[in-house]
């Protein structure tokens, strides 16, 4: 797929494939039956909403009746939240203070509706500290909820670990695995999970169609309640030129598990370069433990957003985790977690590459960046009054929900 700009931020969202649009059209078109009505014209298509749901099963491993269209991962995440409070009837909600905002929002909810909410914390390098996870499961725990890859850093948390010691421990678990298809192989049944969101958008598929797993047989509360669409467990006239096309997509993301390779090392050649290329520039999160496509990348006495609105000029798409809060930038909630300074998580930039990612891109990025950073250096005030400003800034910009508007 050829664009007229360099698109290095396949974490944000991802083109719809031409062979996702082809399959989806004529649902929009000639087929723009209701799955629920009695007639034919209606009800035929219902068959190709469970050929999707196939599909997406055989992705993640997981018997089709486990799946649940929702409209997108954020749903999910905040479906699952719910459910587990309504049926568990337990008050105690654990996740990390890395998470997507979708979850951190809602767990934010179910405090201020009387529920205890524990955000582990992350090492340096965005890891988990499993022993003090484990240590962190109470016996009123309703829900665990650990994403498997950051979106920000790619960082990975060791999922089927944290499953297991769920499972020991009798407690609901539930992954936000939003970014794990197209990058890395999933299999709901071998990690073990109850409970796992997914969203097209990151696919090649179309915003506004995601999907919760539920293990066979957990008991879920639905979040949206009316009509008795998928199997009673989420309720809304389905969006059936979405769901079709998030099953070609997951088709599609099979045949496609050797480009993941690909990608992989144009992701290294251009870390590598910018690495050693940009002066006072480092990685941020584990350098092994990572998403094959993400580079989340330090660049010392700058701002981020400087550097992407000069990317932008040049037409080079990429993400920053600040995100403009009553006029000032907040730092990344993941990048302080991390521990880092302020300043640094402010001139953070994230790169992410997909199926489209090519050479070119990669080579316009190392061109441009080293000149753009040195440029927007040149303007700005010096690095120690950058320190000095940041350390007056720092304590009530770190807090957990600060920012995340801007990257998704
Ligand atoms: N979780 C993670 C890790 C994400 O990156 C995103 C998307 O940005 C979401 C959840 C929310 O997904 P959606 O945009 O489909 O609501």
């Amino acid at each position: 797929m050829k664009t007229e700009f360099h698109y290095l931020d396949y974490n944000a969202t991802t083109p719809v494939a031409p062979e996702v649009l082809d399959a989806m059209l004529p649902y929009l078109t000639g087929r723009w039956g209701n799955p629920s009505s009695s007639y034919d014209f209606g009800h035929s298509v219902s068959k190709e909403i469970q050929e999707a749901r196939a599909k997406v099963g055989a992705l993640i491993n997981a018997d089709p009746r486990e799946i649940v269209f929702t409209s997108c991962g954020s749903e999910s995440i905040n479906a699952v939240m719910h459910s587990a409070v309504e049926i568990t009837g337990k008050r105690h909600l654990l996740t990390t203070s890395v998470e997507h905002s979708a979850t951190l929002q809602y767990a934010r909810y179910l405090e201020r509706k009387g529920c205890e909410l524990t955000l582990l914390p992350v090492h340096s390098d965005g890891t988990l500290d499993l022993r003090l996870f484990e240590n962190m499961i109470r016996p009123d725990t309703a829900l665990v909820s650990v994403m498997w890859a950051n979106n920000e850093t790619g960082v990975l948390f060791p999922v089927e670990e944290i499953a297991a010691i769920c499972r020991s421990k009798h407690t609901l678990f539930h992954t936000d695995a939003v970014q794990m298809p197209g990058k890395m192989c999933l299999d709901a049944k071998a990690a073990g999970l109850d409970f796992m969101s997914l969203s097209a958008h990151k696919l090649y598929a179309p915003k506004g169609i995601g999907l919760l797993y539920i293990k066979r047989p957990r008991k879920f509360q639905p979040y949206i309640l009316g009509g008795q669409q998928e199997r009673g467990r989420r309720a809304g006239t389905e969006n059936v030129a979405n769901i079709v096309a998030f099953g070609r997509a997951a088709e599609l993301a099979i045949e496609r598990r050797r480009d993941q390779r690909r990608v992989l090392e144009l992701r290294n050649r251009l870390e590598r370069t910018v690495l050693s290329t940009v002066q006072d520039s480092c990685l941020n999160g584990s350098e092994s433990q990572r998403l094959p496509n993400t580079s989340n990348i330090a660049f010392d006495f700058v701002e981020a957003e400087a550097i992407l609105t000069r990317l932008d000029q040049l037409g080079i798409c990429a993400s920053s985790g600040s995100a403009c809060t009553t006029g000032s930038l907040a730092p990344s909630h993941v990048l302080s977690a991390m521990g880092l300074s302020p300043a640094r998580a402010r001139g953070s930039v994230r790169f992410s590459l997909g199926y489209y990612s090519s050479d070119e891109d990669v080579d316009y990025l190392v061109e441009h960046l080293p000149g753009v950073v040195a440029s927007v250096r040149a303007l700005m005030p010096s690095p120690e009054a950058d320190v000095t400003a940041a350390k007056d800034k720092s304590s009530e910009q770190l807090s957990v929900a600060a920012g995340l508007k801007r990257l998704k």
